[in-house]
């Protein structure tokens, strides 16, 4: 963990709840409490209403892949080992979506609308990033 040279998200405080979350393997997104739109990034209103009421609420951590992507090519020297790696589109059950990786698989095994699930990799001390496995399918 020490020698982890990708890039980490700046905690600020509209997402710190997010990642504190993350940390404790907590997958959790804000809801407006005005019109109970569930949402990410965090931001200080609801991108549905625009209200400035927002709650944070659990997530099942359940969804399928909406599209991926497989990168060939090195973006940040920090990825150089993991080419080709995926960056993947997440349709979650809850109605949202968010950009994340499908991880403990071989890329050749993913598919638009294979069900995932969250899982969480503690990449330092203080980032825990939420990434997600196939569930119930054939894993290479
Ligand atoms: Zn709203």
């Amino acid at each position: 963990m020490p020698d982890y040279n990708k890039p980490l998200p700046v905690v600020e405080k509209w997402n710190e709840p997010y990642w504190q979350a993350a940390k404790r393997h907590e997958f959790v997104a804000q809801q407006c409490t005005a019109c109970g739109y569930i949402h990410l990034p965090p931001g200080p209103a609801c991108t549905n209403c625009l209200s400035p009421d927002q709650d944070w609420v659990q997530l099942s951590g359940k969804g399928t892949i909406y599209s991926y992507g497989i990168y060939h090519q090195q973006w940040h020297p920090g990825f150089a080992d993991d080419i080709p790696y995926n960056v993947a589109l997440i349709d979650l059950d809850e109605g949202l979506q968010i950009m994340s990786q499908v991880v403990e698989c071989e890329n050749d095994a993913l598919g638009c609308g294979l069900p995932v699930e969250v899982t969480f990799d503690d990449v330092t001390p203080e980032i825990t990033l939420p990434k997600f496995r196939l569930v119930g399918t054939k894993q290479a």
